[in-house]
């Protein structure tokens, strides 16, 4: 690990098989974290299973009340030291992002970055809720309130734990809730403990948050246990639907953020050379884990050759390995499982007769920058997410076949459009059934200020950042008030 100025958040009596549920107390189980890179075992952390769930969800809702009445200045001025924390342990959190999550040491550090934003942004928010007094003529007063949901069940991915755990945690805790977080079992210590030590160090009183590393069995049990009012998933479409129904079922709101295949538009007017430099950003930032990945590059047929040559040779310069130890562009995919998926997806895609005009072939962990050509519709390459650092390119002859093609997908999370004419790809944009859209930049985009989330299989319409958060993690309230008792026929 660097070292750092400020003192190690994650010493042994955090790390020996503990979780964060009341103060640091043993797991039901134990889960080792692995360095993707290597294979070796960081630590080993505490592990919930279901009870363990359900109790930490009784222990929030007893501490919530009073949380949930202090003074929202309050709420904000330990957002805000929580920040001020972040930014005081940047190094030895990004070190864990580095190993645990093989993150590459700029990217480690933009998530730290976006993780203090979050914090900041929450902040401003807390003293924002609000209400309407609404009179009637017979001088009885409608109050209208937004409260607290109650406790909010977090559920976590690995691949940017820190920005997908803190953007529904701040808000969260921002606007009186408690928080039961169960965090992604690749990540345990830079997505999940990182939250409970900071917090604990900013001073946010007991049990009003807890983070429980473990499996889907911990993250269902939030989707069952009484006094959750609210959970907010991040991870694939397939896990998101069974939370989902279980929450539809339990009656609980869910906030459901997925997977995606972005399209990456690149029109004939386009600056080539700048497009393919976003499009080699947009498909192997962190080995193109990322649900907003450029996951399908369409470029007009005049300028295709020319975006091909430029983005295959972005991808063949871009070095591979362990981000820890080597001055690397892309470090390892995240597990063996996901290694093989990745994998697997790029061979029956070249066998379906996608051309490799670069990479194409890993030895895990890691996998290199992949260009493939000759895309058509049918191929898995070109349908399914990969959550991988490979570019699948297909040709378009007009506007409308390229929106038309970037459609053709049951998600719809982000979209990029390059061009020279700004005034066409806000057109274009407005055609594409996405939930973000960017105009001359990549699809990877993200800002606490603006309402991040997808439509289609991307997401059920939850929107988390700036004011979307105030609806996002409150509830109604209507209350009157009248002066003199009411009477009735009765
Ligand atoms: P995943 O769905 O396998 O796991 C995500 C989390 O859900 C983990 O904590 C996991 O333990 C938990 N989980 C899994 N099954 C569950 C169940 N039945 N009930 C409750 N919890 C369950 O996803 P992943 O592979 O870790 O992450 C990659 C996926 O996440 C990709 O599809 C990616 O696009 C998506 N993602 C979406 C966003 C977004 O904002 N839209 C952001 C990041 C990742």
């Amino acid at each position: 690990m660097a070292t750092t100025t400020a003192p190690a958040l994650f010493g042994p009596e955090v790390l020996d098989g503990k979780l964060f549920s009341g103060g640091w107390v043993d797991g039901k189980g134990r889960l080792a974290t692995l360095e993707p890179a290597t294979g070796d075992t960081l630590a080993e952390v505490g592990s919930a299973d279901a009870d363990q769930v359900f109790e930490a969800v009784r222990i929030a809702s007893r501490a919530q009340p009073a949380w949930g009445a202090a003074d929202p200045y309050e709420r904000a001025a330990l957002l805000l030291r929580a920040a001020a924390l972040f930014d005081e342990h940047r190094a030895e959190i990004a070190d864990w992002l580095v190993r645990e999550g093989g993150a590459i040491p700029p990217k480690a550090d933009f998530e730290v970055g976006v993780t203090i934003k979050e914090l900041q942004e929450a902040a401003a928010l807390a003293p924002r809720t609000r209400g309407e007094v609404v009179p009637e003529p017979d001088g009885k007063i409608n109050i209208t309130m937004r409260v607290p949901i109650g406790v909010v069940g977090i559920i976590t991915p690995w691949n940017f734990p820190l920005i997908l755990g803190m953007r529904s945690l701040a808000p969260a805790l921002a606007m009186g809730n408690a928080v039961v977080m169960k965090c992604d079992p690749n990540t345990p210590v830079s997505g999940g403990f990182s939250f409970a030590r900071i917090f604990e160090e900013a001073g946010l009183p007991d049990g009003v948050l807890h983070v429980l590393p473990g499996g889907a069995d911990a993250g269902a049990a939030l989707t069952v246990a009484p006094q959750v009012g609210m959970v907010s998933f991040t991870g694939s479409t397939a896990a998101g639907r069974k939370v989902g129904a279980a929450c539809g079922e339990n009656l609980k709101r869910v906030a459901l953020e997925l997977g995606g295949k972005s399209a990456f538009i690149v029109l004939e007017d386009a600056d080539i050379d700048a497009a393919s430099s976003s499009g080699a950003w947009g498909s192997f930032l962190h080995q193109g884990q990322i649900c907003m990945a450029s996951g399908r590059h369409l470029v007009h047929e005049k300028v295709a050759a020319e975006y091909l040559e430029k983005l295959a040779a972005r991808a063949a310069h871009l070095p591979v390995g362990n981000p820890n130890t080597e001055q690397v562009a892309l470090g390892p995919i995240i597990n063996p499982g996901q290694f093989e998926k990745v994998s697997k997806i790029v061979s029956d895609t070249i066998g379906q007769g996608a051309q490799v005009l670069a990479g194409g072939e890993g030895k895990a962990p890691f996998f290199p920058a992949t260009v493939l050509a000759e895309m058509t519709p049918d191929m898995r390459g070109w349908r399914e997410e990969i959550f991988g650092p490979v570019a699948p390119v297909m040709t378009f002859s007009d506007d409308d076949e390229a929106i038309a093609l970037a459609n053709d997908t049951e998600y719809g999370l982000s979209a990029g459009i390059f061009t020279s004419s700004p005034a066409r790809g806000r057109q274009i944009a407005g055609s594409l059934r996405t939930g973000m859209a960017h105009i001359n930049d990549q699809t990877v985009n993200d800002d606490p200020r603006t309402p991040f989330g997808g439509m289609g299989a991307s997401g059920n319409g939850g929107r988390f950042g700036g004011d979307a958060n105030l609806d996002e993690f409150t509830q109604w309230r209507w209350i009157t008030e009248r002066s003199t008792p009411a009477t009735y026929p009765f």
